[in-house]
């Protein structure tokens, strides 16, 4: 088979190493890629993974290409295309590709539209509203005492979100979006959220249109600085399974979120096949689903395809062809951990171009794998690109274990300004859910 995954950070990265372990596959493209996929090879040929010079919203580059070298899947590993149709596009013209078509893309793509669905069909959510208008947004807030999160109702590269405390600081965020439009046509809308306090955890659940499989839990770990300190990121890494959510939980969540949405999609002719991934907060009340996100999370790709023991390849094309009630999915017990190396300043601006240095050292490690995110390749140099630059995984029998692994490979690698937080997993350790 060959195969285009179509991104280029550390989701990607995970994604074609995983991808390239399977024996079904001759030959894999990634669009753009970046310095470490580029240095992936296929395990049953030993062929190297190929970076082609296509951005993944160059929607017609990347159907010409597929169609040129007769691709047999494509594999969409970011939101923005999903969003833009790109699978929609493919099966317009009869080529295979694994990801959430524009409808179904929607649960991510537009918040109100996530809200209005978890309102229509039960599924356990913050009390919200979706506003245009700043007065009303404004009233709503005061009703809510000023603890409420404001968030744009379109892509905003994760930025869009806004964690407000008083009402004054809720007002400002509401003039940010509504009336100064920092956020362009994606805050021309707004949704408001109760403030829920709990624990927030990642769920993944891969979809073929008529079941949902719920992978283990994991945890991201969102703001910059170690304690949860500083701005928010795409994310400093990672860890599953989390000690936070009891199988009774899992098990509500499966009953309470994912079977009504089932539901919902088939009511409302949502054909869902790709990976749904619903952020939830477990409250004293039960989980309350966040927001929803139609792709794999970066890093919590890195440390699940770590910990699955499938064919990815078989996974996903039972995904697309709706038979994965046929498919048990099968984790590792290891644990994973997944620290993010990132570029000083991030997430504000940054440097570029600093060359990494042990990289071999650090991937020759056992159970160590470096996934790339912002790298690129100057000669035989590995330079950062980017703000999140690497995730280093590691995996051992326990999340003690993992995390021990996952720093001892960090410390081989050096680059001018590298960031990263010490913290990944530690709130794991200690006793308690604080
Ligand atoms: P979202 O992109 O909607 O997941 O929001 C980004 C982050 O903001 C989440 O990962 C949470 O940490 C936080 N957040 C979002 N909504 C809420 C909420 N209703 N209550 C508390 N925190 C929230």
């Amino acid at each position: 088979m060959k195969l285009l995954v179509i991104g280029s950070g550390g989701r990607e990265h995970a994604l074609v190493w995983k991808l390239a372990q399977s024996p079904h596959i001759s030959q894999m493209w990634c669009a753009p890629g970046n310095g470490g996929i580029a240095g992936e090879r296929l395990r049953g040929n030993n062929a190297l993974v190929e970076c082609v010079n296509i951005g993944a919203e160059d929607l017609p580059g990347l159907l010409a290409f597929a169609q040129e070298k007769k691709v047999d899947l494509t594999v969409v590993g970011p939101d923005n295309p999903l969003a833009l149709g790109v699978v929609d596009l493919f099966q317009e013209k009869g080529l295979r590709i694994w990801g959430a078509n524009k409808r179904a893309a929607q649960f991510e793509a537009s918040k109100a539209f996530a809200q209005d669905f978890m309102e229509r069909h039960g599924i356990p959510t913050a009390r919200a509203k979706v506003f245009s208008e700043p007065a009303a947004a404004k009233a709503f807030v005061a009703e809510l005492n000023g603890r409420c999160v404001v968030k744009a109702d379109g892509l905003a590269l994760g930025k869009g979100v806004l964690v407000c405390t008083s009402i004054q600081e809720a007002d400002q965020a509401i003039d940010e979006m509504l009336v100064r439009k920092t956020f362009g046509a994606a805050g021309a809308r707004i949704i408001i959220q109760e403030f829920l306090e709990g624990v927030e955890i990642s769920l993944h659940a891969l979809c073929d249109g008529k079941v949902a499989k719920l992978f283990p839990t994991s945890q991201d770990h969102k703001r910059a600085l170690d304690d949860d300190q500083g701005l928010n990121t795409g994310g400093m890494g990672t860890y599953s399974p989390t000690p936070f959510a009891t199988d009774a939980e899992l098990e509500q969540i499966e009953r309470a979120v994912l079977g009504p949405w089932l539901k919902g999609c088939a009511t409302e002719g949502l054909d869902y096949r790709g990976l749904l991934y619903p952020g939830v907060m477990l409250t004293k009340s039960g989980p309350k689903v966040l927001e929803f996100n139609a792709r794999f999370g970066d890093p919590e790709t890195q440390v699940y395809l770590t910990r699955l023991e499938n064919d990815l390849v078989e996974l996903l094309e039972a995904s697309v062809s709706g038979t994965l009630a046929n498919i048990d999915l099968k984790w590792s017990s290891d644990a994973a951990v997944c620290v993010v190396m990132a570029s000083g300043g991030y997430p504000g601006s940054y440097a570029r171009g600093k060359v990494i240095s042990g990289l071999a050292e650090a991937g020759a490690l056992p159970n160590t794998k470096v996934f790339h995110a912002g790298t690129a390749r100057r000669g035989h140099e590995v330079v950062t690109s980017g703000g999140r630059v690497l995730g280093v995984t590691a995996r051992a029998k326990d999340l003690p274990g993992a995390r021990d692994a996952a720093y001892a490979a960090v410390d081989k690698i050096k680059f001018d300004g590298a960031h990263f937080r010490r913290d990944i997993a530690a709130r794991a350790l200690r006793p308690g859910r604080s």
